[in-house]
């Protein structure tokens, strides 16, 4: 052997054979470098594949060069340890791991970086065998193959993703070449060059979970939701078992997310996340499909009474206060269920199933949960179709127009004022405001409705004030419409474009729109009362603590709500609905608060509230006066002044 490494070593022998083997293999690694420097992407390969690409192939070209010229000097004996010094020369400074392994797998030579990347030393990765250092690639046999081809047509090589076992037992990826190089004798030769990719396969799962995770509450996303939902099917079709999918939607998110920001927002949906998950089986998913709505999917479903179980347990979990950063949270969640199959035979037809129950149950009120039935479905084509309605009229300026009930002194029977109400009559059947108000609020359209009817209502006013000398108009705000940061803005532009005196526009608005983060609302309300404004309270004692919010906000007027007009007693013995009006009237003298009393609808309630009114002046809205009546009514036929009826009834 040492007569043959003398002899390669020999300066003329070398010298040739240099040319011969060597030189020749260079030309290909300067073509290739030439291709990466040129950017030429024939082969549509990235710039990382294409560094990758050439790396290898010069790695391994270089080494054929190298190696033919061992084996044509020494067709037997130990010619790598004797090469190696060559070999290690060349392959020093590489950023690539090579090795030279034999048929047996035997791992003659190595380089630097492969001791590297591998943590072995040069001897323990000679006592090994590169097989056992190779967790998944190629199989034996197929190198096998690789060798008995490589000798018959040239340059066949295997190429691809490995993972090979390091010195601490853990698997590196590399991107693999194992090159067969051609036999001189019977026994087979590799060069086997990789490259770490660890930072690849990071990226790739990364984008992976970027694919189907959400990446604020890391739970599933939509997509593997729906993969899930489609093999879930197939299971259950296959064990005829149930599978169901439920779909809850925070009831105030938008609200919460206005009042305190943004970031609290996303905070409450990553401890929402956490909760639904504790609240499931492992084997169920529980996912993110976007805004606050979450879908659950859970397999093996015994019973509806157990999803109802369920369904009830994350209600309750929901209900419980939440922290964020910037206080204490306190939401619910509505919930809509359908079950495969009879709900829906794929994904999609279960979450838009669960979906339409999710509506019912938000109608419900908040925190309910629904099973689907197909009159929900029916509910929302019937929803969908107001909805259209609505943007036609709105588009054609059709449809929206409004009437006016009168606000009459109790004691005198003067009209005083009137309250707008909006109406919807397109040709098509007519809408009551109960009906396409919470439709426009959800279908985003509540804004452009809400400035017509505050156009129209303006305008009304200083038309029938030749009539009607101060008699104002009340309108009715939606939450939507309060929200909105221009609204003060708007009002004041409507005013000073219809000419209306502000104190003449009365806002009417409900407990619940009071109910956002203080000093948001507080501004508005501000601002509001800054323009000359009237406010009212609407539907006051439906809401929520109203004592509070009466004495938090300066508001002008309180409009007991008809549900406690209709508790009215005129029973000497009965006195209970009495009560709580008295108290409400007591309540309002003492804040200085006018007060309307709406749906009155008898004359015997009218002396009732004349007896416990006491010295607040109160006015009546309701059918015992008049009902809602178009503008040309006010300004022609209604009376001036109704009779104050009185049934004398003693209390
Ligand atoms: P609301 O503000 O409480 O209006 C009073 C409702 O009670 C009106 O129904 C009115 O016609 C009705 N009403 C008045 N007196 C009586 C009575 O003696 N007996 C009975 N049974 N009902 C009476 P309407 O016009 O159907 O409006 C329903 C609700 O729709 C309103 O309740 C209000 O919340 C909303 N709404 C109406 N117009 C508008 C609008 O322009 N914008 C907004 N955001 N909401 C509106
Ligand atoms: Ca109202
Ligand atoms: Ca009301």
């Amino acid at each position: 052997m040492f007569q043959d490494l003398k002899a390669a070593g020999h300066p003329a022998g070398q010298g040739r054979n240099w040319r011969r083997y060597v030189w020749p293999s260079l030309v290909p690694i300067g073509i290739a470098t030439a291709w990466l420097l040129g950017g030429l992407d024939w082969l549509g390969q990235s710039a990382e594949g294409r560094i990758g690409l050439v790396v290898n192939l010069a790695v391994v070209l270089l080494l054929t060069g190298v190696l033919l010229l061992g084996v044509r000097q020494r067709k037997t004996g130990k010619l790598f340890r004797d090469q190696g010094v060559l070999l290690n020369g060349i392959t020093d400074h590489l950023g690539a791991g090579v090795m030279v392994v034999d048929g047996n797998g035997a791992i003659a030579f190595s380089n630097p970086e492969a001791r590297r990347l591998l943590g072995f030393t040069a001897i323990q990765l000679e006592e090994m065998s590169f097989l056992d250092l190779l967790l998944v690639g190629p199989t034996e046999e197929g190198l096998q193959q690789l060798a008995t081809e490589a000798s018959a047509a040239h340059w066949k090589n295997y190429s691809g993703e490995a993972w090979l076992k390091t010195n601490d037992d853990q698997s590196l990826p590399v991107d693999l070449t194992i090159t067969p190089l051609r036999q001189v004798d019977s026994s087979a030769l590799f060069v086997a060059v990789f490259i770490d990719i660890r930072d690849r396969i990071e990226a790739k799962q990364q984008l992976r979970a970027l694919a189907y995770y959400d990446t604020l509450t890391g739970l599933a996303n939509r997509s593997l939701f729906f993969d899930r939902v489609r093999v879930a099917i197939r299971r259950a079709r296959r064990g005829k078992h149930g599978l169901v999918v439920l779909v809850a939607d925070l009831d105030n998110f938008k609200q919460i997310n206005d009042s305190y920001g943004h970031a609290s927002g996303d905070e409450l949906l990553g401890k929402v996340a956490q909760i639904l998950q504790s609240c499931i089986r492992e084997s169920d998913t529980v996912s993110r499909l976007g805004g606050d709505e979450f879908a659950i999917l859970l397999e093996s479903v015994e019973a509806a009474s157990d999803v109802a179980h369920l369904a009830k347990t994350i209600g309750a979990a929901l209900a419980q206060p939440i922290m964020v950063a910037e206080g204490e949270v306190h939401t619910s969640a509505s919930i809509g269920i359908a079950f495969f199959p009879q709900d829906g035979e794929s994904g999609e037809d279960l979450l838009k199933n669960a979906d339409v129950a999710l509506y019912r149950a938000k109608d419900t009120g908040h925190g309910s949960y629904q099973f689907f039935t197909p009159d929900m479905a029916r509910a929302v084509v019937e929803r969908l179709n107001i909805e259209q309605r609505l943007r036609a009229g709105m588009e054609s300026n059709h449809g929206l127009s409004l009437c006016f009930q009168p606000k009459v002194d109790l004691q005198d029977g003067r009209v005083l004022g009137f309250e707008a109400l909006a109406r919807w009559s397109d040709g098509g059947r007519a809408l009551s405001p109960a009906q396409f108000i919470p439709i426009a609020e959800k279908a985003g359209l509540i804004g452009e409705i809400g400035l017509r009817v505050l156009r129209d209502a303006c305008n009304a006013c200083v038309a029938w004030q030749g009539r009607f000398p101060n008699a104002g108009v009340a309108v009715n705000l939606s939450a939507a419409q309060f929200r909105d940061v221009k609204l003060p803005q708007t009002i004041a532009r409507t005013l000073a474009e219809s000419g209306l005196p502000a104190h003449l526009l009365e806002l009417e608005l409900t407990e619940s729109i009071l109910l956002g983060h203080f000093d948001q609302v507080n501004e508005t309300l501000t601002n509001l009362r800054q323009l000359g404004c009237a406010l009212a309270i609407d539907d006051f004692g439906t809401g929520y603590s109203s004592l509070a919010y009466l004495q938090r906000f300066s508001v002008n007027v309180l409009k007991i709500d008809k549900s406690f007009i209709d508790g009215l007693d005129t029973e000497v013995s009965l006195m209970t609905g009495n009560t709580l009006v008295a108290a409400i009237l007591a309540m309002a003298h003492a804040l200085k608060l006018a007060v309307v009393a709406e749906g009155v609808e008898h004359a015997g309630q009218l002396d009732v509230l004349r007896r416990l009114s006491l010295d607040v002046p109160i006015s009546v809205q309701g059918y015992v006066f008049s009902r809602a009546v178009p503008l040309d009514e006010v300004l022609l036929s209604l009376p001036l002044r109704f009779e104050p009826f009185s049934n004398h009834i003693e209390l």
